[in-house]
């Protein structure tokens, strides 16, 4: 059993941090928001007055925050300034990797051990406790993290040293963006040449088309009953989620030098579906736009 801190109760860090004290672990949790906080108290958790009174005498300290900027803020005023010596910190974020990279660095020379570990997996996956981690940072630090991060995941992978677990997030979301918008043109194609969608779904589910937006997530109702497409485009991950997703991808191209045309296209794509308000659908629901509606 330790005693970790938790700070940032949204819709992951939420569940996240229930599963925590589901096995037994001794919470101190924060968010600035008072219903998000009082909600995991509800679940057991104990309450912190601020981030830095959570993270005193933390063993473990975990992070779910919004973006970059939010890190950066806790990490300077509340975390690093407060954290004991030997406290393991883990931020869960989806972050710039710059901002991961640049909070790893002030870490490591306050002599404390860091590790950026976001996730997929959605809020289906925090509260089931099935996530997906992505870590960057250092062995020791990772096979200390791991006991933990299994309590709320079951697919833990080390993609190597500080900002990578990040890296490893964003190279897949964008693959994830940009087949779904090539999977919604064939939709879309195939009903301009009246081809039924279920045909053109048993067709390419079994040939070389088969992706997982196809396959698992498909943006036309029918063929995969428990994809969005079949309650409205109701999210699952939403519009904005992903749009936010590709902007870093960008970011990281552009900083890396990385042609990436495609995934510019699909950002330019998504920043015109969520500023058409459909930023809360889910990211499927872009096959609308695609068809002109
Ligand atoms: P959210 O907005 O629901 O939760 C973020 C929480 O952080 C909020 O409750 C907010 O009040 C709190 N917060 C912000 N600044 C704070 C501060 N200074 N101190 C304390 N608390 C603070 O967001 P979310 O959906 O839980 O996502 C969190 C992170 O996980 C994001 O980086 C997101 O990209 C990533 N993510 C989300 C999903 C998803 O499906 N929602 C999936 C994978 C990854």
């Amino acid at each position: 059993m330790a005693k970790i801190a938790f700070i940032g109760l949204g819709n992951m860090g939420g569940p996240m941090a229930a599963n925590l004290v589901k096995a037994q672990h001794q919470v101190f949790a924060f968010d600035l928001v008072a219903t998000a906080l009082d909600a995991a108290v509800d679940k057991g958790a104990r309450k912190a007055a601020s981030a830095a009174e959570a993270v005193k005498g933390a063993e473990v300290v975990v992070t779910m925050l919004p973006a970059g900027k939010h890190v950066r803020e806790v990490y300077e005023k509340d975390v690093l300034p407060n954290a004991g010596q030997s406290a393991l910190l883990i931020d869960c974020s989806t972050i710039d990797v710059e901002s991961a990279r640049h909070v790893g660095a002030l870490a490591e020379k306050a002599g404390l051990e860091m590790l950026d570990a976001p996730v997929s997996g959605g809020v289906g996956g925090a509260t089931a406790g099935t996530l997906t981690f992505m870590v960057g940072g250092g062995a020791p630090a990772f096979a200390r993290a791991k006991p933990i991060l299994e309590k709320m995941g079951k697919n833990i992978v080390h993609a190597g040293a500080s900002g990578n677990g990040q890296a490893a997030k964003i190279c897949n979301n964008m693959i994830l963006g940009v087949s779904m918008i090539a999977v919604c043109e064939g939709f879309m194609l195939a009903k301009r040449l009246g081809l039924d969608a279920q045909k053109l779904f048993d067709v390419a589910s079994t040939s070389s088309g088969q992706c997982w937006s196809l396959t698992n997530y498909c943006p036309v109702p029918g063929p995969v009953p428990t994809s969005p497409a079949n309650r409205d485009y109701q999210a699952g991950f939403t519009a904005a989620m992903m749009l936010k997703d590709l902007m870093l991808a960008q970011q990281a191209a552009q900083a890396a030098n990385a042609t990436t045309p495609l995934g510019a296209e699909a950002a330019q794509l998504f920043s015109l579906f969520v500023n058409g308000g459909q930023g809360a659908k889910d990211f499927s629901g872009i096959i609308r736009m695609l068809d002109g509606k």
